[in-house]
């Protein structure tokens, strides 16, 4: 057993090297070093790996931490790793499996991380009780709610695997969650509701603009022009990105393609050279952006709706990381609308609620003359001022006439 250092803060240098807890961090590893069950609802960027990677470091015996995605999980294995915390992964991607469950059983790992379908396997179950466990880190809390816009059915098989270690405190992780999806995560993972903690969404340092789609290409060749540094454009297919890609080579800027039907090789390598350039434009679906750690990313474009605000915010937080001001810029067509209710009539009963409140909302986004980041923020539970001055409605209040030719295109739609 190691000794825990009685400050905190000292830990925190010694391990990240980090001179000052961000936000709610301190909080929340203060009620996991407690062994209190804890929500912690926090943007991203705001540092959510290190409220689990800190105290598992302190605590005796492993955290294992159920993250979605392997790629996403291998990322944060090599950044705990460079920081000396000793972690690996359990998935089928990795080879050395018997040294992992070796050193799992032997106590010398500080964090496992696991794909949440591993929760259901009964030998799963079996190594946990011969090992020691101190906590369940549960990153991307939201895909275990179908409120939530991520929903993965697996998530539902940790509540009894953890139940059967109810002595071992859990950490639930997430960047989105409404009211509702929150209330649904402490339920399904078996948090009281005093363990919520939300820190604040407000990122003032992104300017917001929304406007309706009537060029794209020479929309977005203009924020390009307009906004030095690097950015991320998103489009909704594969198809799109290609062809935007292409279009957007003329602005002169370095300009790649991100999407799954990319070969592996491929998206490594335009990942890369995108974090390590300081101008150039990936133009990507959504699936790129998960888990990457670049500071200084000056704009992020949406080439067409998002799928919720959940999606917009955890997206164009991607801009700005480093406090610098920045650019969120969505352009939306009609169409889009029409693509987005005609998706609804493809959902099943159970999910419908949910889905067309969803898309309630980012209309409301979408139509409002009234402050874009008032709204933004209302939505995930605070309580900003009435104008923020830093998005396109405060900056440039929209006519009469705007107003009406947005709801009139909506209303079309
Ligand atoms: P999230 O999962 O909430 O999106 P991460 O855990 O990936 O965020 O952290 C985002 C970035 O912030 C990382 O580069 C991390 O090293 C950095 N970071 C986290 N906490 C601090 C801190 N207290 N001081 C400085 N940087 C921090
Ligand atoms: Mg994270």
């Amino acid at each position: 057993p190691r000794a825990v250092p009685a400050d905190l803060g000292e830990a925190l240098h010694a391990t990240f090297g980090f001179n000052a807890f961000r936000g709610v961090q301190e909080q929340v590893v203060g009620r996991v070093m407690a062994g209190q069950s804890t929500l912690a609802v926090m943007p991203t960027g705001a540092g959510k790996s290190l409220t689990y990677q800190l105290p598992a470091t302190l605590l005796d015996g492993t955290c294992v931490v159920i993250s979605p995605l392997i790629a996403l999980m291998h990322d944060q294995l090599r950044s705990a790793q460079a920081n000396g915390i000793r972690a690996a992964a359990l998935t089928s991607a990795d080879t050395d499996r018997e040294a992992t469950i070796e050193a799992f059983r032997a106590g010398e790992l500080d964090l496992l991380y696991v794909a949440p379908e591993r929760a259901s396997q009964a030998h799963f179950r079996d190594l946990l009780s011969r090992a020691r466990v101190c906590l369940f880190a549960i990153d991307e809390a939201h895909c275990v709610s179908e409120w939530g816009h991520d929903f993965r059915p697996d998530y539902r098989l940790l509540r009894p695997l953890m139940d059967a270690f109810a002595e071992v405190p859990r950490l639930a992780l997430t960047a989105t969650a409404d009211a509702h999806t929150r209330a649904d995560i402490l339920t399904q993972l078996g948090i009281a509701d005093d363990g919520l903690i939300v820190a604040g969404f407000d990122r003032p340092n992104i300017r917001y603009a929304i406007v309706p789609r009537d060029q794209p290409v020479r929309q977005l060749t203009r924020l390009i022009a307009e906004t030095p540094g690097a950015g991320i454009v998103y489009a909704q297919t594969r198809a799109q990105v290609e062809r935007l890609a292409e279009q957007l080579g003329a602005t002169g800027r370095p300009v790649l393609p991100y999407h799954a039907g990319l070969p592996g090789d491929v998206r490594a390598a335009n990942q890369a050279a995108f974090v390590a350039s300081e101008d150039m434009v990936m133009v990507a679906t959504i699936a790129f952006g998960m888990g990457i750690d670049k500071p200084d990313v000056r704009f992020v474009a949406h080439a067409g709706l998002p799928k919720s605000i959940e999606a917009y915010y955890q997206e164009t937080g991607r801009a700005g990381r480093d406090g610098d001001p920045s650019v969120a810029l969505m352009l939306w067509g009609a169409e889009d609308f029409v693509r987005a209710r005609q998706r609804l009539s493809e959902v099943d009963e159970a999910r419908l609620g949910g889905e067309r409140t969803r898309l309630d909302s980012l209309a409301a986004l979408v139509e409002t003359a009234a402050c874009r980041r008032a709204l933004l923020l209302r939505h995930f539970g605070e309580h900003p001022p009435e104008k923020c001055g830093n998005c396109d409605n405060c900056l440039d209040p929209p006519g009469v006439s705007d107003a009406t030719d947005v709801a009139r295109k909506l209303l079309s739609a």
